[in-house]
């Protein structure tokens, strides 16, 4: 992620107009009202990996000079700048509605799920209150909308944040602990911060199958999750022996590479509706990600 960023600071560089990323983060807090924002959706499928059970929504920019700007990049800038509030909303707003459409089509065993950002729990009375409004103009079942909770960003003692998790339980509304074994995952901490689905940060994907270790170290998280009643979802699936490896050992859900980028809705609304060769059973690499 670190190496990513520099990559990305040094291509801002190269354009001459960013010498310093600071003019980035100024750009980021007119991004949302010009227009220059959108949403890709990246499909989540049941553990055989036959069946599209979902999407995540993820933030897109478009630059107006520099082009796509990488979300590891801008999501800490619009957090600095305090414009994540705002930005965290409309993703809020877009991805129900986006939810809907689908299952006004007839597609109601899908999820949807859109990240939140630690520094949004500032603002959370305005956040509740803006949901509450959104869930109540979209009609799908509350329990299909899921808001995922970066664990590295959280500390599992923050009372805060566990009230937050249980006022959107309250609701019905499903959380998620995203990226799961990149911060502490602390065994311990799951019982204090009670969510209702850890999804498995991608690094432990990269060394599955030919890591013993690692392969064992998940079998034990997916037993014991199971056995916590948590659901699961594993990131980063690139390949078809790190799918077969999932469903074998557990009853997680999968979303990576493999199965798909993440895309603009109306490829997935083609794929919904049969319009689209797409099958999402193999990779398709360069069909229009985003
Ligand atoms: P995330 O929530 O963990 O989202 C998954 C990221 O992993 C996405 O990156 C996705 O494109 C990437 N990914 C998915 N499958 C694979 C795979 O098989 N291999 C690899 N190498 N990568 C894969 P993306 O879209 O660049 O987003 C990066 C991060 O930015 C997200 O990580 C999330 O933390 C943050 N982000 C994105 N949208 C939002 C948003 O609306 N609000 C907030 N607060 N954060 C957001
Ligand atoms: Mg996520
Ligand atoms: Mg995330
Ligand atoms: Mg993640």
């Amino acid at each position: 992620d670190g190496k990513n960023k520099v990559l990305l600071y040094k291509k801002l560089v190269e354009t001459g107009k960013y010498i310093q990323s600071e003019r980035l983060k100024e750009d980021t807090k007119s991004a949302l009202e010009n227009g220059e924002l959108s949403l890709a959706f990246q499909p989540v499928f049941e553990a055989s990996g036959s069946q599209m059970v979902g999407t995540e929504a993820l933030l897109r920019w478009h630059h107006p000079e520099i082009g796509h700007v990488s979300p590891e990049l801008f999501i800490g800038m619009m957090e600095e700048s305090g414009t994540i509030h705002e930005v965290g909303k409309w993703v809020l707003s877009e991805g129900l509605k986006q939810l809907s459409k689908w299952h006004a089509l007839g597609h109601r065993q899908l999820s949807m799920s859109v990240n939140f950002s630690k520094k949004q729990l500032f603002h959370k009375e305005d956040f509740l209150k803006h949901l509450d409004k959104e869930l109540k103009k979209n009609r799908v079942p509350v329990k299909n909308f899921v808001i995922e909770i970066t664990e590295s960003e959280v500390s599992y003692y923050d009372n805060d944040l566990m009230l937050f998790i249980k006022d959107l339980q309250q609701r019905g509304v499903r959380v998620a602990l995203d990226d799961f074994g990149k911060g502490t995952a602390s065994l311990h901490g799951l019982r204090k911060l009670p969510v209702d689905i850890v999804k498995i940060d991608r690094s432990f994907m990269e060394s599955i199958p030919h890591e013993n270790f690692n392969a064992s170290l998940l079998i034990g998280i997916y037993s014991l999750l199971k056995q916590l009643g948590i659901e699961v979802v594993t990131e980063g699936v690139e390949n078809k022996e790190q799918l077969a490896f999932i469903s074998r050992e557990s009853n997680s859900s999968m979303q990576g590479y493999y199965f798909s980028k993440p895309l603009h809705a109306r490829l997935i609304t083609e794929h919904l509706t049969g319009h689209s060769e797409i099958a999402f059973t193999k990779p398709f690499d360069n069909v229009y990600p985003l």
